[in-house]
């Protein structure tokens, strides 16, 4: 199977921005396992703001542009340094990828993009992907992991997307407060009615949230790519999901 996993801030660093090491450790084993089974695997990453504004000492998540640029400048390095040196540990080779908006509207830096990734995985690489927080503005952005991942996904014909979250995934209502919120398992499109179910904040260094999430589905599943949300603090949930096992996540099908 060919499966692009996005994993977000909430997952990889603590409150602090700091690197949350148990989830990191147990995302590149399992990510590496997979690969090894023979599955070929994107990472879509993010954090790069998180983790720069703990690597800089800033006390909250900036506002302004340049120093949400220069954050990402810096935590971008920390990421593939701290990817490289696990992914490495399995004998796995990543290969870092900086997007933006305009790289999918225009045609001849998508084909690019296209024709890199399909080199890649036949040499047997990681991607690594992120938006090119440094140079991305408002107007060319994609914004954010979510849409950028399902994005990546019909590119490079996934056959799953899998966003891993600080959440199961999409519950009957918020399950942080209330206790009889469900999670719902199978999603067949992308009604208005499942659009009501999404609340409005994400996590605190993050960008997405639930709607997010949703649109992502929506191009995935327009595109004929099934797409899963998962609690991105027990990774092992990818070897169900690649099973086909009934687990804990939502499954939205193309
Ligand atoms: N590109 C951002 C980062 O790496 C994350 C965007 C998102 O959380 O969706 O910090």
């Amino acid at each position: 199977m060919k499966i692009v996993v996005k994993v977000g801030t909430s997952t990889l660093a603590h409150k602090t921005g700091n690197l949350n090491i148990r989830h990191v450790e147990e995302l590149t084993k399992v990510l590496s396992d997979l690969k090894n089974a023979g599955h070929e695997i994107v990472l879509v990453s993010s954090g790069a703001i998180g983790m720069g504004v703990a690597k800089l000492s800033l006390s909250n998540k900036p506002t302004d542009i340049p120093t949400k640029q220069a954050a990402a400048a810096v935590g971008q390095c920390e990421l593939m340094y701290v990817y490289d040196k696990l992914f490495s540990e399995y004998n796995h080779t990543v290969a870092q990828i900086l997007l933006t908006g305009s790289d999918f509207s225009n045609e001849e830096r998508h084909k690019n993009f296209e024709n890199t990734m399909k080199r890649l995985l036949e040499l047997g690489a990681l991607p690594v992907i992120n938006e090119n927080d440094t140079v991305s503005t408002d107007e060319i952005k994609v914004g954010d992991n979510d849409t950028l991942s399902s994005l990546v996904a019909v590119s490079v014909k996934a056959d799953l997307l899998v966003l891993l979250s600080d959440i199961d995934g999409l519950f009957t209502g918020d399950p942080r407060k209330d206790k009889n919120a469900k999670l719902i398992t199978e999603v067949r499109g992308i009604t208005d009615e499942i659009r009501a179910l999404a609340g409005k904040e994400g996590s605190e260094l993050g960008t997405g949230g639930m709607i997010t999430k949703l649109n992502a589905a929506k191009i995935c599943n327009d595109n004929g790519c099934d797409m899963i949300i998962a609690n991105g603090s027990n990774p092992s949930v990818l070897y169900d999901i690649v099973e086909g096992k009934q687990a804990v996540y939502t499954r939205f099908f193309a």
